[in-house]
C-alpha cells in the first residue's frame, strides 16, 4: 500500500517497479505505508 504525496489517498500498488499515478490528483510521488509491517531478514 502507497500513499499518494500530494493528497494522501492510498493507492495500492501490489507491483513497486510499475509507475503509477494517483487516481485523484494523477500525481507521481507516493511513499510507502506499511502499518503493520514486521521487519524480518529471513536467509533464503
Ligand atoms: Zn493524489
Amino acid at each position: 500500500m502507497y500513499i499518494c504525496f500530494k493528497c494522501r489517498t492510498e493507492v495500492p500498488i501490489e507491483n513497486p517497479n510499475v509507475i503509477l499515478s494517483c487516481p485523484k490528483c494523477s500525481g507521481r510521488v507516493f511513499f510507502k505505508s506499511r502499518p503493520k509491517v514486521v521487519i524480518t531478514h529471513k536467509a533464503r
